[in-house]
């Protein structure tokens, strides 16, 4: 197991694509700080996974409250003394044409897709810097590489990642911290349980592959990113969307 005596840590862990990180990321050894909004589910998937022979624990908090966020961080260092990875996967969509989206679902997602990333890198990075060796995945999206209509606010949200990721990459490279971010396609979750058989029809005449992905196909490019074998590779956006962007 590659990552045996790690500490990572997955917001958006209790369902989806999360919840598959937080599973490959223990099997490969880590000790799995699972985090979402809900107890509930969060704590579904720490149950899981330490029922199945891994290591892992639950935390419910709201990623876009950055004092939240701090308070947790802190307790989290204060028992594991340390967070080696951060996979910043929780997300939000409040679709609607830019004529018609409120104020609010801007600011509701830009908060919780990208300045959440921001709250988990200021009270992480620092820790990770000290012991020379850190990872941070983030997961933005194809729409934050070539944009969609209707998805003013999550689009910006997940290209803001994309600058965020590059940034600091050059900014932690010389404390060995890795920054890289995963670029999914469509992926069959609870985000995309609402498509409509047409809408389902005219993405997967897109989709070279002829297939939705699963939240296996995204978990399984966070475990290599997390890897020692990927110690080289950081700065970078890598797309897994069955060959929908090229
Ligand atoms: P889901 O809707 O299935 O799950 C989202 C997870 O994020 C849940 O665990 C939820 O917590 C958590 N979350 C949402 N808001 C907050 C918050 N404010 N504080 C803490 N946790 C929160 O999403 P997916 O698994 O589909 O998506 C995961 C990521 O991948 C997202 O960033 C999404 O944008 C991205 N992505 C997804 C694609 C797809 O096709 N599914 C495509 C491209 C990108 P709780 O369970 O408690 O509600």
């Amino acid at each position: 197991m590659s990552l045996e005596n790690r500490v990572a840590l997955v917001t958006g862990a209790g369902r989806g694509i999360g919840h598959a990180i937080a599973k490959n990321l223990a099997e490969e050894g880590a000790h799995v700080l699972c985090v979402s909004r809900s107890e509930n589910s969060c704590g579904a998937t720490a149950e899981a996974i330490n029922q199945s022979g891994g290591s892992a624990t639950s935390h419910a908090v709201d990623v876009s409250d950055g004092p939240a966020v701090a308070e947790l961080a802190k307790s989290l260092l204060e028992k594991h003394g340390k967070v080696d990875i951060l996979v910043n996967n929780a997300g939000i969509t409040r679709d609607g044409l830019i004529l018609r989206m409120s104020e609010e679902n801007w600011r509701d997602v830009i908060e919780t897709n990208l300045s959440s990333c921001f709250h988990w890198v200021k009270n992480l990075a620092h820790p990770m810097a000290r012991q020379r060796w850190g990872r941070i995945v983030n997961i933005t999206s194809v729409s934050g590489l070539v944009g969609n209509a209707g998805q003013a606010n999550y689009a910006s949200s997940k290209a803001g990642m994309i600058g965020l990721t590059k940034t600091l990459a050059k900014e932690l490279a010389s404390r060995q911290i890795t920054v890289n971010a995963v670029a999914p396609g469509f992926i069959e979750t609870d985000m995309t349980s609402g498509l409509d058989e047409k809408t389902r029809d005219i993405i997967l005449k897109n989709i070279p592959l002829k297939r939705l992905g699963q939240p296996s196909d995204i978990a399984h490019m966070v475990d290599y990113l997390c890897s020692d074998k990927a110690a080289y590779i950081t700065g970078q956006i890598f797309t897994v969307d069955g060959g929908m962007v090229m």
